[in-house]
């Protein structure tokens, strides 16, 4: 087992990547706390893993407040002792996310407010607990539209990948001597909720599905297993990297037929 005896906290755990890593997780021995805002979804992952023989416990957090984040931290050393593995995940692609002349506001703060300010405050909280422990693992879920610029206009979620970038480069190299590693996950275009409501035509799949060699969209479950190398200690001499799962998007000039 990869991660026996680890305790991870795991945002935006009731769908997608984050509930993918955290049966993945479970199944490889760690103690699982799987935090979201949708309740019934995080409360669904908690059930499947311990149907499985997992340990895992959920709690309600909205990564863009700061008292969430802290309750969250708190709650993981107070149902397992320890904190190992922060697994900033939860993120949003808001339906108006547009250009720069269309994107509202309010739109724009909001997708900030969760994408990279939710992992500031994961971090602000999530680092003394991993420091308590002696040390660990933050997996930062970015994106390759963090590396790429696209015609398909989501500018706000992208600044908001490129601060997920950012961020990790510096707080890697900050807590580099505490034992405390720091990656981000560069997902390329996945067939998950959050992608396939805001591709919402078919026309527009086809439009992104061009540009990936592989001619498919990546799946949840191939992310819980990159995000697992980055957990566990076959990773221990990485930290800062942009770890990029794309289906070879960003190596891309022209795609096959
Ligand atoms: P998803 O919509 O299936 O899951 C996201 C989860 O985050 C949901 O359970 C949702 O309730 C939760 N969430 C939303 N706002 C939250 C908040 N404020 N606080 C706590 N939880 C919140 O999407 P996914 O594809 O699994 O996305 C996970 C991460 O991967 C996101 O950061 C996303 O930006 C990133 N990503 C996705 C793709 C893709 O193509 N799907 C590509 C690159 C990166």
């Amino acid at each position: 087992m990869r991660l026996q005896n680890k305790v991870a906290l795991i945002t935006g755990a009731g769908s997608g990547i984050g509930r993918e890593t955290a049966l993945l997780f479970a199944e490889e021995g760690a103690a699982i706390v799987a935090a979201d805002i949708n309740d019934a979804g995080g409360l669904e992952t908690v059930q499947m893993i311990t149907q499985q023989g997992g340990r895992a416990t959920y709690v309600h957090a909205d990564v863009s407040q700061a008292q969430d984040c802290q309750q969250m931290v708190r709650h993981a050393e107070e149902a397992f002792g320890q904190l190992h593995v922060l697994f900033n995940n939860a993120g949003i692609m808001h339906n108006q996310d547009d250009d720069a002349i269309n994107t509202a506001e309010n739109i724009w703060d909001l997708t900030l407010a969760i994408n990279a300010k939710g992992v500031f405050l994961g971090c602000k909280y999530g680092i003394p607990a991993l420091r308590r422990a002696g040390g660990g693992s933050i997996i930062n879920t970015a994106s390759f539209v963090a590396l790429m610029g696209a015609a398909t206009p989501q500018l706000a979620y992208t600044a908001s990948k490129g601060a997920v970038l950012a961020m990790t480069r510096e707080l890697a190299v900050i807590h580099a001597r505490e034992n405390i590693r720091v990656n981000a996950l560069c997902p390329g275009p996945l067939r998950t909720e959050l992608l396939m409501n805001f591709l919402d035509t078919e026309a527009k799949k086809q439009r992104r599905l061009v540009h990936i060699p592989m001619g498919r969209f990546g799946e949840a479950k191939e992310m819980a297993k990159a995000a697992l190398y980055l957990a566990s200690d076959e990773s221990s001499f990485m930290t800062g990297t942009e770890f990029v799962v794309d289906g070879g998007i960003t190596a891309a000039y022209v795609t096959p037929e």
